[in-house]
């Protein structure tokens, strides 16, 4: 049997995943690192549902899901700490830090679109401004992002994650 895909082929499509009630801030990590997780409170059958209808991967903290038969694919989070789940995660399924141009709300799960110097002018603060020549905005909640918003934490993390 051929394989289709060469080793050097780009993947066809990034990952997507659905995230179980206990993993919220993971989902968070994973949207900034520009991944589309969609964050679910729902019961594990609602959970399970929406991971095959829409094709994503299950990341889950719960040993039944897993179990059972009609499991959708999945990962189990071992870790109760959301370092350690970026680890493993980013680890199993090779993940790197997308381009800034696909980058996630991470509160909305939206793709960030860039702003101009011009239209955040007096809507973030000054200082960040003047240093600033970059900028996105979340079209879903308004919220604007740059380099720094999540600079140090960001780096730190996904620091830890890939190394
Ligand atoms: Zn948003």
């Amino acid at each position: 049997m051929e394989s289709r895909l060469e080793r050097d082929d780009p993947p066809a499509e990034p990952l997507r995943f659905v995230a179980d009630a206990m993993l919220g801030r993971l989902a968070t990590w994973l949207r900034i690192l520009g991944y589309d997780v969609e964050y679910s409170r729902g019961e594990d059958a609602a959970l399970i549902e929406r991971a095959r209808a829409s094709g994503r991967i299950l990341l889950t903290r719960d040993t039944g899901i897993v179990r059972r038969r009609n499991a959708p694919p999945n990962l189990f989070v071992r870790s109760d700490h959301v370092s350690e789940q970026l680890r493993q995660v980013v680890q199993a399924f090779r993940l790197a830090p997308a381009d800034p141009s696909r980058r996630r709300c991470p509160r909305c799960n939206v793709v960030v679109e860039a702003r101009t110097k011009a239209e955040v002018f007096g809507r973030v603060p000054e200082f960040v401004w003047s240093r600033q020549d970059a900028f996105w905005g979340c079209p879903a909640c308004g919220r604007l992002y740059w380099a720094g918003t999540h600079r140090r934490g960001m780096d730190a993390m996904i620091r830890a994650a890939i190394t």
